[in-house]
């Protein structure tokens, strides 16, 4: 099975994916997680992510896609993976369309962790204070950037999916505990 968990920053997918990770054995291919790994390794991609990442904008299509697609190669993809930040645009959904069809892997769920905007400055703001601020685009200035971003190039991914007949919603302003039962609901 594989799965994209859909939402706008701070919506709890990075949360949501490890508990899958940990209950279904499933891997989560998390494109932020990636960069930021790149960032601390130090290479060249990281230092030019970490500057587009700072301003809450987003890295390019190329980049992320070839990203994906060669963590997909990989064996333990062969189990499902859980998709959490990416595809962002939507020439990276038609990407990944193209990409799972050449290796004759089905997308079986999208699922958007519905929440209220207003209450994400909060949450990010919790997120600074628990991690030590370890994430710099953790901050209002630059969530107020990505969440302009979401809407102008992610949440257009929503009718491109429910399109296609695979997207379903989850009350993403319930408990962690909550929004875990409803995704497990959905998944089966
Ligand atoms: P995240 O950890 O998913 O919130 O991502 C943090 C930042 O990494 C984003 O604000 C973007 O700058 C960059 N990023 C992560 N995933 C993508 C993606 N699929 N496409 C473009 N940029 C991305």
């Amino acid at each position: 099975m594989n799965i994209i968990l859909f939402g706008a920053p701070g919506a709890g997918k990075g949360t949501q994916a490890e508990r899958i990770v940990a209950e279904r054995g499933m891997v989560q291919l998390s494109t932020g997680n990636m960069l930021r790994a790149a960032i601390a390794a130090g290479s060249d991609l990281g230092m030019r992510a970490k500057e587009i990442m700072d301003r809450g904008e987003l890295v390019s299509d190329d980049i992320i896609v070839g990203m994906i697609d060669a963590r997909m190669d990989q064996d333990d993809c062969a189990k499902g993976v859980i998709l959490d930040g990416f595809p962002r645009t939507v020439a990276q959904a038609k990407a990944l369309d193209e990409m799972l069809a050449g290796k004759g892997l089905p997308l079986d769920h999208v699922i958007e962790i519905k929440v209220d905007e207003n209450a994400l400055f909060a949450r990010i703001e919790n997120r600074a204070a628990e991690t030590g601020g370890a994430r710099s685009d953790d901050n209002a200035e630059t969530l107020r950037k990505r969440l302009a971003v979401y809407h102008e190039n992610t949440a257009p991914l929503l009718p491109y999916y429910l399109e296609k007949g695979v997207l379903r919603s989850v009350d993403g302003m319930a408990s962690i505990e909550d929004v875990a039962a409803q995704i497990d609901n959905l998944l089966g």
